[in-house]
């Protein structure tokens, strides 16, 4: 039988690494499309030598014509630091990238996962964020363009189903950790290990207070396959992934100390604007519709970011 091709947009990312492996290990064909802002070649290396993996260079905002049969797109880049880098770069990524990968699902009659975000929701009035929450988005501040671009992408996905028909799949994604996060994206878990690692400061922001929902990524991955392969058509989502197991980042830095038994202090820090008070994902949808909730909790998906991290700063 035919393998089933797939693109991956943002495959040599943290996440888009773990589905590319996935994807190679269900059988299919993987096409990796990636630019490289914040993907890395040694997230991907060890798939090289793969017959049925393959890599191409290229920038979602620019128009792709390849013929596949599933689409993930998880294209842009996730973390504060590297999305407001450019901030411009990263609404087009979202947006023209959206487009051009909608326009690209519609003219080969793919499949298309969007991988959307809880930023979507802002910083949340409503807790926990089921998906029928509006959400509390500035539209101008510094987070907008990553928000924003998330929203008009996820806008995209339900025009292109109601005026073409498209075969969509959105799904909200939550904070998610584990092994290939880069080391300076300068995201909560990482810099948390990194910094208990090397027995500096661990750095709050504010006070600590603010909450997240932390989920393993070999749980999120599975959430995404589940969500693609399992439900039927006319299942399109917005549907919510992540761990409903919520932590303030003081509990999660002592929790990192502890677990690295380390003599890091905590240094605190000035909150960046507009950082969301609290996030949990309210996943009874996902529950419901593909039996998914998160095996993997706090303690074991960090023994496992640790482990990597060390063998990471030992190289
Ligand atoms: P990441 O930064 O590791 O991966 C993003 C990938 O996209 C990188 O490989 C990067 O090089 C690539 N990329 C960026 N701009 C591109 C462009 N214009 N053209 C082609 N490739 C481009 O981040 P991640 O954590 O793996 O996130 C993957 C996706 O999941 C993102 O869309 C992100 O918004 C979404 N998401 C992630 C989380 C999380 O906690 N990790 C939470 C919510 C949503
Ligand atoms: N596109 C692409 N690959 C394809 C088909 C389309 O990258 O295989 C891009 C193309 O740049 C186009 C966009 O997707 O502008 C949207 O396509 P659509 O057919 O929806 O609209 P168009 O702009 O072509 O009318
Ligand atoms: N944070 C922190 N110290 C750090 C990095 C992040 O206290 O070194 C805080 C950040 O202010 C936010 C939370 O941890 O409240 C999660 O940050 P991250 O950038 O990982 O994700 P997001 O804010 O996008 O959920």
């Amino acid at each position: 039988m035919k393998k089933k091709r797939v693109l991956i947009t943002g495959g040599s990312g943290f996440l888009g690494s773990h589905l590319c492996e996935r994807l190679l290990s269900m059988g299919r064909e993987v096409i990796c499309v990636d630019n490289f802002f914040t993907g890395s070649k040694r997230n991907i290396l060890h798939l090289l030598d793969d017959p049925y993996f393959e890599v191409i260079r290229h920038d979602v905002t620019f128009p792709l014509y390849i013929e596949v049969d599933e689409i993930y797109n998880l294209a842009c880049p996730a973390s504060p630091i590297h999305y407001q880098h450019d901030p411009v770069q990263t609404t087009k990524t979202s947006v023209h990238g959206a487009i051009n990968m909608l326009g690209l699902a519609k003219r080969v009659k793919a499949k298309i996962f969007q991988a959307s975000t809880s930023e979507v929701y802002g910083d949340p009035e409503v807790h926990p964020q089921p998906e029928s929450y509006w959400g509390n988005v500035n539209p101008n501040g510094l987070r907008a363009c990553y928000d924003e671009g998330k929203r008009c992408a996820e806008t995209l996905f339900f025009d292109y189903n109601r005026q073409h028909g498209l075969n969509i799949k959105v799904g909200r994604i939550f904070n998610t950790y584990g092994p290939r996060m880069a080391m300076d994206d300068g995201r909560v878990v990482s810099n948390f290990v990194v910094q208990a690692l090397k027995g500096e400061d661990i750095t709050i922001y504010g006070t600590g207070e603010q909450t997240r929902s932390f989920c393993y990524v070999d749980d999120l991955v599975d959430g995404i396959v589940r969500f693609m392969e399992d439900t039927p058509d006319d299942f399109i989502g917005p549907m919510n992934l992540g761990n409903p197991g919520e932590f303030t980042i003081r509990e999660l830095a002592e929790t990192v100390i502890e677990q690295v038994g380390s003599t890091s202090k905590i240094a605190y820090k000035p909150l960046p604007s507009d950082d969301p008070l609290q996030r949990k994902p309210d996943i009874t949808l996902a529950k419901r519709t593909i039996g998914w909730e998160p095996q993997i909790d706090i303690v074991t998906g960090l023994a496992s970011t640790i482990d990597f991290f060390k063998g990471y700063l030992k190289a």
